[in-house]
């Protein structure tokens, strides 16, 4: 009889954790396990703050597919999805033409959402992917270092805009407060010509979080020259920067970097392929199935679950992703053995923690507030758990972060 074969899009958290899981779970004979991604490595989307900032390696924040998957079981194409086929049970490729599946994990990730506000696509950048985060560094050196090459000065060119202080954007923000210092320094401008400036329209930082622990980094971002303006939208990017409206105040800020950081959205080829779904998230069922479609399971930022306590959507993470890439693999082997009952999944959230550069954090873990240099050390704690639950002791070893206090 013919091998089931299972096609696994995406080697981000969802997607390989599926695949990891599922090699040690099923035998070769038991089914054919094909896991497709663009890249042939993996990046910790969750470092990518740090890499745009410059403030730690692109290479630090990746590792190659091949040194996790177990090449006996699982069969890796370096492809770029670029369609799925849900009648027809296939997925269409950039290099490798089309290939079939019996049973589908789509985790093809997140993209910027800018709410169609003119001119972000083009002149503003997202923390996407680490391509992305490579640009922005490499964007932000560039003003840095033309500033003193100009016969007329621009110190607008030393303007920075974040636009959001969610988590992406005040993660960011405490990364560029430590980077500033040392570009000042390498490219000799003076620290008093750059700015930085947050946009959020809502009337907090971080809506939502534990306004303590807000007020504190507020206050550490403020007193290392963030400027935050509350309540602020932005409502368009032009060449020269953007501009904000604050109830019926209009204003602009000009600026040589701009960073979108306020909102995410699931992959557009779910969108695209026909999927029910809200921003390219399909809102799964209770085995992280689409509706409709029993063969085909969707993990990380492209599903949708419900927190049924407050009836609306769980915010994506890469912790959900992980438990979720747990699940499907347990329900993939029950399927493909046709025994046991499939399982129901719910997050099992353990907290979370908002770095605010190299040795300060500020987070809620198991309930309990923290702050500081205790924050930054679990901070780096659970970034290290999300190589060690992929990759092992081997793979924490060498991309592990141990410049601990
Ligand atoms: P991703 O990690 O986005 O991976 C998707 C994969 O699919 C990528 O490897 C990509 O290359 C691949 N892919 C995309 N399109 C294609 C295609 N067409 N063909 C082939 N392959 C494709 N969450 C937390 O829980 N804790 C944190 O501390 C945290 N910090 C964050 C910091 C930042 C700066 C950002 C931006 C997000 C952070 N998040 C955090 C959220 C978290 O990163 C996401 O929820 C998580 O990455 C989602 O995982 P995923 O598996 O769905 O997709
Ligand atoms: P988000 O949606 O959580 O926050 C976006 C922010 O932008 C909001 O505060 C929103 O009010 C603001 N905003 C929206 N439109 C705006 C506009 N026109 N002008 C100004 N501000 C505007 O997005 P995010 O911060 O990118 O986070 C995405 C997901 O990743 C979330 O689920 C988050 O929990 C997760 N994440 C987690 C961590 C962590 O746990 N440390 C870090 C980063 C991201």
């Amino acid at each position: 009889m013919k091998k089931p074969s299972i096609v696994i899009l995406g080697a981000g958290y969802g997607g390989l954790m599926t695949a990891v899981r599922l090699q040690k779970m099923i035998g070769v004979n038991e089914a054919d396990i094909t896991l497709v991604n663009k890249n042939d490595y993996h990046y910790e989307s969750t470092w990518l703050h740090e890499a745009s900032a410059g403030t730690l390696p692109a290479d630090r924040t990746r590792y190659k597919v091949s040194e996790v998957i177990d090449k006996s079981k699982v069969h890796f194409l370096h492809d770029t999805v670029t369609g799925i086929n849900k009648e027809a049970k296939t997925v269409a490729l950039t290099k490798g033409g089309e290939i079939s599946y019996d049973y589908l994990v789509v985790g093809l990730g997140y993209e910027a959402e800018t709410f169609g506000i003119k001119g972000l696509k083009e002149h503003a950048f997202s923390i996407a992917n680490l391509n992305v985060a490579r640009k922005i560094r490499e964007h932000i050196e560039y003003q840095f270092a033309t500033y003193n090459t100009e016969a007329n000065r621009r110190d607008d060119r030393l303007t920075i805009v974040v636009g959001g202080a969610g988590f992406t954007g005040i993660e960011f923000l405490g990364e560029l407060v430590n980077r500033v210092p040392e570009l000042c320094s390498e490219f000799d401008v003076p620290k008093e010509k750059v700015r930085i400036v947050c946009v959020e329209a809502a009337p907090t930082v971080l809506p939502g979080f534990d306004p303590e622990l807000v007020e504190y980094a507020v206050g550490t971002l403020e007193r290392k020259g963030v400027e935050f303006k509350i309540g602020t939208a932005i409502k368009e990017a032009t060449e020269e920067g953007i501009i904000v409206a604050k109830d019926e105040q209009v204003e602009e800020i000009k600026a040589g970097t701009v960073v979108w950081a306020a909102g995410v959205r699931g992959n557009h080829l779910v969108e695209d392929s026909g999927f029910e779904n809200m921003r390219g998230r399909v809102k799964v069922d209770p085995y992280l199935r689409a509706p409709g479609h029993d063969d085909v399971f969707i993990v990380g930022d492209c599903s949708l679950i419900i927190n049924e306590e407050i009836n609306r959507p769980y915010p994506p993470t890469a912790q959900i992703a992980m438990q979720q890439g747990e699940v499907c693999a347990k329900n993939l082997a029950v399927l493909v053995r046709g025994q046991g009952e499939l399982q129901t999944f719910t997050p099992d959230l353990k907290g979370t923690v908002c770095s605010l550069g190299e040795d300060d954090a500020i987070g809620v873990v198991f309930g309990r507030k923290i702050m500081g240099s205790k924050a930054s050390f679990m901070k780096k704690m659970v970034d290290n758990r999300a190589l060690y639950m992929i990759g092992g002791a081997g793979l924490v070893m060498k991309k592990g972060k141990f410049n601990v206090l």
